[in-house]
């Protein structure tokens, strides 16, 4: 036996599982494809700035990305989002118009800010205003969000709000995503109240103190890719780490032997904290059915270019955060950040850095393009979008082929299916952001669990 414990991927997921199987004494044997540990997290310096080339931050709400944190001695580096300075404008018929303030996602919270916005007509503002009578129930089925949206609040708001809201977290359509996994919450809202604005705003009431104290996002001043160097030098002496790709597992009499391109990892445990669709390459001796479930989760490309400019470039200062672009108004750009805005200590003063955010389930074969032709095309939206003519400083970019699970409709059966039968092939876990939860704190709690699962086996055994 080469290890009592081997983990297949060494993105954010897997690193935890091996972290915390690291403070419980298991040695472990951590396999990732990638020359570098942590997955999409990617942090680069260029000239002063701190460019993130996958994640930039994670949700305050969910705790396990901050409590490792902690635990790694990394409080000191953790930085909030600068939420008074928070503004988020949609592209619409050649404009940038504000979203509304008071939104949550796509539920009003405030009624003067909804009746003077630009962006929705006057029957969408009426429809939304009279979702306040929609009745509490539950639906029995799983149902899409455009949906979902579409019976709350009506088309235009799935159009200029839900879309763009969640095309720049999941790459995907509102019309192939699943409610209940994407905003379970809202499902919960509205068999209590009926109307979300009515649910968000009780919700709102009860945790006012807390939602004053929290920013929106947090991260760490050099970048997530500190949250990695952390973790790695915390496995050193534990954790043997390889680099290689998994080809084949299956089963022996103690456990699992992984097929590598040059020769074999003998272990008790396994866990495949890789994407879904490779993990599904490597499950299939061990369960064909359990294989086909995790291939059908589908996963989509996306892209980010960031972009510098001297802030002179610029007529005048960028306010809020950046901007959406709609799937009805898009041609390449999803998204765009002004990350000196959003976070402070990220670009030195005189530098504006925009990072664009491409991609989605409609436009994987952008990937494929060169440099030259996405930072043309990306430079050419902006000069359009925002209205100045300067061409950057500097650039990066960073492709990402299939690295977003996408949670389509009937995605809670699927993932009760899996689990189901993950669950009875002894020592087998998964992690990864394909089940439970795409964000950075997601990932962590199911690393920690699949930890904490083989503690308790070993400890029986
Ligand atoms: C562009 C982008 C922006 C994002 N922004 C945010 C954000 O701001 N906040 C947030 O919370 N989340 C964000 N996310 C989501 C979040 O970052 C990811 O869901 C999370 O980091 C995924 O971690 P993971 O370890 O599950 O998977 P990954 O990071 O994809 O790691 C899986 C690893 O497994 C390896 N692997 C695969 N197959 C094999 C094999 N056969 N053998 C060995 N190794 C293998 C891969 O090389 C890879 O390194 C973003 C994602 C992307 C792509």
């Amino acid at each position: 036996m080469d290890a009592p414990v081997a983990i297949i991927g060494g993105g954010i997921s897997g690193l935890s599982t091996a972290y915390y199987l690291a403070q419980a004494d298991i040695p472990s044997t951590l396999l990732e494809a990638r020359p570098r540990l942590g997955g999409v997290i990617q942090s680069e310096h260029v000239e002063g700035c701190v460019i993130e080339g996958g994640p930039d931050s994670f949700l305050s709400i969910k705790p396990a990305a901050m409590e490792l944190i902690r635990e790694l001695g990394l409080a000191g580096e953790v930085i909030g989002s600068n939420d008074h300075l928070r503004v988020t404008y949609v592209w619409k018929k050649g404009r940038l118009l504000p979203l509304p303030d008071g939104l949550q996602l796509m539920v009003p919270t405030k009624l003067l800010p909804l009746l003077a916005t630009r962006l929705l007509s006057w029957p969408t503002k009426v429809r939304m205003g009279l979702e306040l009578f929609h009745p509490p129930g539950r639906h029995p089925e799983d149902q899409s969000v455009a949906d979902f949206v579409t019976a709350h609040y009506g088309a235009e708001a799935v159009d200029y709000l839900a879309e763009p809201l969640l095309s720049g977290i999941y790459g995907g359509s509102p019309s192939a995503l699943s409610i209940s996994s994407v905003l379970p919450r809202f499902v919960e809202l509205e068999a209590r109240y009926g109307s979300l604005t009515k649910g968000v705003l009780a919700e709102l009431k009860a945790n006012k103190a807390q939602a004053k104290r929290l920013p929106l996002f947090r991260t760490l001043k050099g970048g997530l890719g500190q949250l990695v160097s952390a973790l790695t030098a915390r496995l050193a002496g534990q954790t043997k780490v390889l680099h290689g790709r998994a080809q084949a597992v299956e089963r022996t009499a103690h456990g699992f032997r992984i097929r590598l391109e040059d020769g074999s990892i003998d272990c008790a445990q396994l866990v495949l904290a890789c994407e879904a669709h490779n993990a599904a390459l490597l499950a299939g001796r061990l369960d064909g059915r359990l294989a086909e479930l995790l291939g059908s989760i589908p996963y989509s490309s996306s892209m980010t270019v960031a972009l510098g400019f001297p802030d002179a470039a610029f007529p005048r200062p960028l306010e809020g955060f950046g901007f959406l672009v709609p799937k009805r108004e898009r041609r390449r750009l999803v998204a765009c950040t002004w990350v000196g805005t959003k976070f402070s200590h990220r670009v030195p003063g005189g530098t504006t850095l925009l990072r664009c955010f491409l991609g989605g389930m409609d436009d994987g074969g952008i990937l494929s393009e060169s440099d030259e032709a996405i930072v043309a095309a990306v430079v050419n939206e902006l000069h359009e979008i925002v209205g100045f003519r300067a061409m950057p400083a500097f650039s990066r970019i960073f492709r990402w082929p299939r690295s977003m699970a996408q949670y389509t409709v009937g995605h809670p059966a699927r993932w009760a299916e899996i689990e189901a039968r993950a669950a009875v092939i002894p020592g087998f876990q998964l992690a990864g952001n394909a089940y439970t939860g795409i964000g950075i704190p997601d990932c962590v709690r199911m690393g920690k669990r699949a930890a904490e699962t083989i503690s308790k086996a070993l400890c029986t055994a």
